[in-house]
Parts: C-alpha cells; structure tokens; sequence
C-alpha cells in the first residue's frame, strides 16, 4: 500500500490564487461531496442539521485513504491531485487547490473515519480548530466519512454572519444540485434535521432532472445536442410554456463542472426571444464539452466562473442549438417514453404563468384586404397551409414493448394519417374518432381534442389582440346572480379582447351583443353560464394570470361534448385543426388526446 498524498512546491502554491474556500456551510457541502466524487465514490449521503451550522456529514464508498493520507489530507496544500503547475492546464478532478480540507479544519470541529476497501482496519482523526485531538485505528466500512461540526465555533464573527438556518439550508441544496446534475450516475441522499429531502438513485440525466425537479418537467424538457470542433453541447431545455418567474433550473456544466456563465445565459435566452411569456425564465441544464486547454477554470477561487478562450463562437452555436431543439417542440406531442416507469402523464403547474403562443406576423398584411382581414378566414387559411404538416415527419411511432393494448406516439414522432379518401375518419362511441395512420390505428378523444384547439386558438388571439371571430346577434338582454355579475365585471375587458361583446347596464344586468363564433352554443346565455362555472372553478390563484384562465375555460365550456354525433366534415376539421395545434397531444388540462395501436399489436391479437 502506498500514501498518494504529496506536498506542492510552494511555486505552485503561489499560482493558486489563495481565496476564502469556506464561505459558509454551503461551501463545505460542496467541497466535501466533490472530494467524495473525485475519490471515485457511486454513493454518497450527506447529512445535515440547523442549515449545517451545526453538522455537516459526508459518508462515501470511495477508495478511502490511508493512515499517513488521513493526516496529510489535512494539511494545506496537500492534494493527490496534481503535482506541477502544469497539472493546472488539463485539470479533469474536481478538487486540485489541497486546501478545502485543511481550510474547514480550521474553523470547525472535524471527524474523519477512513478505510481504504483494501485496508483491514481505518483510521479516526479528531480536530478541532487545526489542533489534532486524537488518532486512532479503528474498525470502520470503507470509504470516507466527514463530519463537520459547528462551523466557524472558533471565529464568532463569522458564525455571526451566517443567515438563517433556511437560508443556510437553501444554498446547500443549491450546491447538491449542481453536483447531482453532473454525477448522475452516482447515488446520492441528502438529510436535513433527521428528514430526507433528496434519495437520488444513480439513472440518466433525464431522470435524475425528474428526480430533482418534479415529474411535471419531464414532459416539459427536449434535448439539445451539437458537436462542433470548438464545443460539444448536449443537455435538456424546457418549453416556453414552463419558463417560470423565478429563476433556480438554469444550469451550465463546463467539462461536468457546473459554472455560471452570464454570457451565454443571454445565448440561451436570446434563442427564446419572442417565444417566451414575458419576465420569465426558461429552464435549462446545458453540458459543454470543450478542450481543457481552450478554457481558464482557475479564474475565480470558488470556480464557478470560468473564461472560454473562444466565447463569440461559443455563444453563436449555443443560440443556434438552442433554436434547433426548441423548433422540435412545435410539431410534436411531448409524450415520452424515456421514463423508467409507466408512462407520465403530464401534470399542468397551476400556478405557472401562461404561455403566451408563439405569433408570426404576416408582413403582406393589408388591412383593406377583405379576405386577409376577416379573422375567421384567416383562422381557416392558416389551417389549410398546415394540412401539409405530415410530409414534415414522415417517420413512424416508435412502440414500446410494454404490454398496454395502445400506445401513445413516442416523442419526435408524429402520426402519419392516410386519409386521402375521405370518409376515413369514423366516430365510435360518440366519443373517439378514429382514422387510419401509417403505423396503426389513431384514435382521437373528440372533446379533448376541441378543447385543445379552442385554447390555442383563444390564447393567440389573446397575444395577437386580436379577437376571434364573432357571432353577432340582436343584443340580448340577460339577468345574471351577483356573484357572477362581479366576476363578470372584473373581467370584461379580457372577455371583449377575446370576442365577446358584453356591456354592462348595472345592477346584475348585462347585453351581449356577440360571441365567439367557434363554440358548439347558438345560445349566448348558454354559453357565457357553462363559461362562468367554469372560470368560477379554476381557481382565483392570482398567480395564474386570468386570461389563461379565461382561455382555457371557454375552451371547455365551448367545446363539442361527448355523445355529441360529428358530421365527417366536423371530425375532419377537428383532425387538422388538432394537429395544426402546438401541442396536438395534450387537452390543456394535461390530459392525453391522441391514442395510437400499433399495427404489430393488432396482428398480435389476429394470431
Ligand atoms: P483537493 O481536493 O483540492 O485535493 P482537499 O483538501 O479537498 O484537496 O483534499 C485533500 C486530499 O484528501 C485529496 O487530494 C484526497 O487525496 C484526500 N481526500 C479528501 N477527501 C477524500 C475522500 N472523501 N475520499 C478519499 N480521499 C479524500
Ligand atoms: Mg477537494
């Protein structure tokens, strides 16, 4: 057995610009996990009480140290990383300044159990503020555990300046994300005040992003790949429908190194530009893969910031990427089979702000232009330019093997309908509408369908200012109960932005002059009641913004019901006004529309 650890010429030491490696407990947090990383652990469990000023815990499988290691690891400038300047250049570990542990040491009380799997018996050393306390052999698993206890006891100011243990706690889950983010093929558990907040286990990126953030982004999240000769990138981004105000799932990795880059944010966002609702943020987990020698990790002493030598380049494949992975969005239901479980079905964040739909103007506008102008046509010939959306995605579902009798189109891929004779579009049940497509039978949830159709349609007359097209009708006087009447009032203005025309003669009473054209009701008062029962539901969270609740609850006040019979040329509408939708795949409430059976399950079941 020999000792790997060494002392670096102090030439090298000066190099190392020496910063404030313990800032806070966060601070241990990551220095203590990336060494358990570096010595090559699949798992590792961190523990924490009171925001980790009172203990910070460490536990790794890794490959431990020995004996005279155990005591040097303590020492500043003792590493086992690197042993000339040059090392610097072409760092792959994580750790290379020596001083993390000999720094924490300082201002803490510190006990360290190591075993190396090859060692019979491991060593315990206790120290506190520098001061070696006792070591021992002592029976232990292999693997390193450190604890660190009430930090900075011995420099009151400093603990003074802690925040509160939330706070505290709140950074320690930030540097535990980064670190799993980049580790996920590592296990890993985090524990606050005796409750588990993480339990990772080691999977694929996707998931470990799931397993961090909630399953409602997996259906929310497309990846991003490019390799070039200056960077590789590959990675996940989200929706512009699940950017959120808040900022906190921006993530970059430099070499599996998490860094903050402000440059190539604005890459980032630049490519969402126009496609994003307003002040929010999109979430992304971008990996960089670039040559050690193009980039200048040592910049800053806590190494999040880090200095590309080529970065308009950079930037410039970053924003084209970017574009390239959110143009796979529009054209395809975001259902996904990359899921270790069955499958998910996407879960709609209430309280996220809304989409507001991507909008292309049309430069040869002419208002005078009476075709053009009428919002009715222009809805239909927007829907015939999409009718030719199948020749963009020729290529069949892909099945999964699972033993369910449907399948649901994979991602990136899209149902490919033979109906060139018409009449091939039957109703069953007066619920489905089914149709031939390449790869099997698609089978269509009509109301699901309308739904989602209607809330597309309502948003981007929304974003456009523009209103739907409008049934007009001799104006009808209606008398509403109270409650409705003052959410009606509240709202009036959004209601007219979207093609009702209501006016309000006082004391409960109200003229509707026009509607929405699109909906199933010839009956105004119909229609504005189911409406009206509908937004009065959805909830007066205020952080939904009204007019998503508005669009969504006229979409399904106003759309075709079940049991309803459709005519062929209604199913057909339906069919390619569906898929001329963003996302042809979920109603807006989440739930799926489109339901294939593959062709081999059939014959399956012809066997
Ligand atoms: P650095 O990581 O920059 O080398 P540290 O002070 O963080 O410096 O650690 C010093 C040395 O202690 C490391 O180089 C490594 O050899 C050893 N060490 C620290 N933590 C562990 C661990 N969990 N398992 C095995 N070896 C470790
Ligand atoms: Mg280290």
């Amino acid at each position: 057995m020999h000792d790997i650890i060494h002392l670096l010429p102090d030439a090298v030491a000066n190099q190392i610009a020496a910063g404030e490696v313990v800032q806070r407990p966060a601070s241990v947090v990551k220095e203590l996990i990336e060494n358990s990383i570096d010595a090559g652990s699949s798992s590792v469990k961190v523990i924490t009480k009171d925001g980790g000023k009172t203990l910070i815990q460490v536990i790794d499988n890794g490959c431990g140290m020995s004996e005279t290691d155990a005591r040097m690891s303590l020492e500043r400038h003792a590493t086992s990383k690197i042993s000339k300047a040059s090392d610097l250049f072409a760092i792959r570990t994580l750790g290379f300044r020596g001083e993390a542990l000999a720094s924490v040491a300082s201002v803490a009380q510190v006990v360290l159990r190591t075993r190396k799997p090859e060692s019979d018996l491991g060593t315990e050393l206790v120290i506190a503020g520098s001061n070696v306390e006792s070591q021992e052999l002592i029976n232990c698993v292999s693997g390193t555990s450190l604890a660190v206890k009430n930090l900075f006891f011995n420099v009151p100011a400093r603990r003074k300046f802690l925040k509160s243990n939330n706070s505290e706690f709140k950074q320690i889950i930030y540097e535990f994300q980064r670190i799993a983010l980049s580790n996920p093929d590592v296990e890993f558990t985090l524990e606050h005040n005796e409750e588990e907040v993480y339990n990772l286990p080691r999977t694929n990126l996707k998931q470990r992003i799931v397993h961090l953030f909630g399953k409602a982004i997996n259906q929310n999240l497309t990846n991003i790949e490019t390799e070039t000769s200056i960077v590789g990138i590959s990675g996940f981004i989200g929706k512009p429908q699940f950017a959120r105000r808040t900022p906190g799932e921006q993530f970059f990795f430099v070499n599996n190194r998490f860094m903050k880059h402000p440059y190539f944010h604005r890459a980032v966002l630049s490519a969402y530009e126009k496609i994003l609702p307003p002040e929010t943020i999109p979430s992304y987990f971008i990996y960089l893969e670039a040559d050690p020698d193009t980039i200048d990790i040592n910049i800053h002493p806590t190494k999040t910031e880090i200095k590309f030598e080529n970065e308009l380049a950079v930037y410039q494949i970053l924003v084209a990427s970017t574009r390239e992975a959110l143009g796979k969005f529009n054209l395809m239901p975001s259902i996904d089979f990359n899921t270790e479980s069955a499958i998910d079905f996407p879960v709609v964040r209430r309280n996220d702000p809304v989409p507001n739909p991507e909008v292309s103007f049309n430069r040869n506008y002419n208002p005078f232009d009476e075709e053009v102008n009428n919002p009715y046509l222009q809805g239909k010939k927007e829907q015939d330019n999409l009718k030719h959306w199948e020749n963009l995605y020729q290529r069949p579902p892909v099945h999964s093997d699972g033993s369910e009798n449907f399948e649901i189109p994979a991602q990136q891929t899209i149902p490919v309908i033979n109906n060139s004779n018409a009449d091939s579009l039957v109703q069953l049940k007066n619920r489905y509408i089914l149709t031939p497509v390449k790869s099997g039978l698609m089978l269509i949830d009509q109301r699901r369908a309308h739904e989602r159709i209607l809330y597309e349609r309502y948003l981007r007359s929304f974003a456009m200012n523009y209103p739907v097209a409008q049934r007009t009708l001799f104006p009808e006087t209606v008398e509403i109960d109270q409650a409705d009447y003052l959410v009606l009032r509240e709202i009036m203005e959004d209601m007219h932005a979207i093609g009702f025309d209501i006016r309000d003669f006082g004391s409960n009473t109200i003229v509707i002059a026009g509607y929405p054209d699109d909906s199933k009701f010839e009956n105004p008062r119909e229609l504005l009641e189911v409406f009206l029962d509908q937004f009065k539901s959805s909830g007066n969270d205020i952080k939904i913004n009204v007019r998503e609740r508005i669009a969504r609850s006229l979409a399904v006040a106003g759309s075709v019901n079940y049991g309803e019979t459709l005519s062929q040329t209604l199913m057909q509408e339906i069919v390619d006004a569906l898929f001329a939708c963003e996302s042809p795949g979920f109603s807006p409430s989440g739930k799926a529309i489109v339901v294939i059976m593959g062709i081999e399950e059939i014959e399956k079941r012809f066997k």
